[in-house]
C-alpha cells in the first residue's frame, strides 16, 4: 500500500511520501526544541509572577537572539519593584522587546525570522515584532492566559493577522 502510494506521488511530480512525513517531523522537532530552549531561558527573568522566554530564529534555523522579561541594563532589579505591578509594567521590558533590542544593540537582522515564545506575545511587543520584520511567531498550545492579558492578546493577534505574521501553537 505504501509503496504504491509512494509511486503514485512520485508519479504526479510531488515529493515523495516519505519526504513529507520526514520534513514534517522534522519541523515538529525543531518547533519543540526551540519552544523548550525559549522554556529554559525563562527561568533566568527575576519577575516573581510571570517569566516569559523569547528564541529568534533565522531560516537556517540559527539562533539570532534571544531575551527573556526583565528591567532594562542598568535598572536594579529589587524586589519591591518585581513585586508591585504599578512600579513594574512602565519599567519592565517584555522577552520579545529584550530579543529585538539586544539584536539591536549588536547589529544583527531580525528580517525574516521566526520568534519562539513560552506566551503569545502582547499588543506592545506585537507593534516591535512587526517592525523589527519578524515573520512568524510560534508559541506552545498548552499554554494558559490569565484574565487580565485575554484582551489585549486578542488585539495583538488581530495587529499581526493584519500585517501577515503567521502565528501558529506547536
Ligand atoms: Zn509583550
Amino acid at each position: 500500500m505504501m509503496g504504491m502510494m509512494r509511486a503514485v506521488l512520485r508519479l504526479i511530480g510531488i515529493m515523495t511520501y516519505d519526504k513529507y512525513l520526514r520534513d514534517d517531523d522534522m519541523s515538529n522537532k525543531w518547533d519543540k526544541r526551540f519552544l523548550e530552549l525559549a522554556k529554559h531561558i525563562s527561568d533566568w527573568s527575576k519577575d516573581p509572577s510571570t517569566k516569559v522566554g523569547c528564541v529568534v530564529v533565522g531560516e537556517d534555523r540559527e539562533i539570532r537572539s534571544t531575551g527573556f522579561n526583565g528591567f532594562p541594563r542598568g535598572i536594579e532589579d529589587k524586589i519591591e519593584r518585581l513585586e508591585d505591578r504599578e512600579q513594574k509594567y512602565p519599567m519592565i521590558c517584555h522577552a520579545e522587546e529584550n530579543a529585538i533590542m539586544h539584536a539591536a544593540r549588536i547589529g544583527i537582522s531580525l528580517k525574516g525570522t521566526m520568534a519562539y515564545v513560552t506566551w503569545p506575545p502582547c499588543s506592545r511587543c506585537t507593534r516591535s515584532l512587526i517592525q523589527a520584520g519578524i515573520s512568524e511567531v510560534v508559541y506552545p498550545e498548552d499554554v494558559e492566559i490569565p484574565e487580565r492579558w485575554q484582551k489585549d492578546f486578542s488585539i495583538a493577534s488581530g495587529m499581526m493577522s493584519e500585517a501577515g505574521i503567521i502565528v501558529r501553537m506547536a
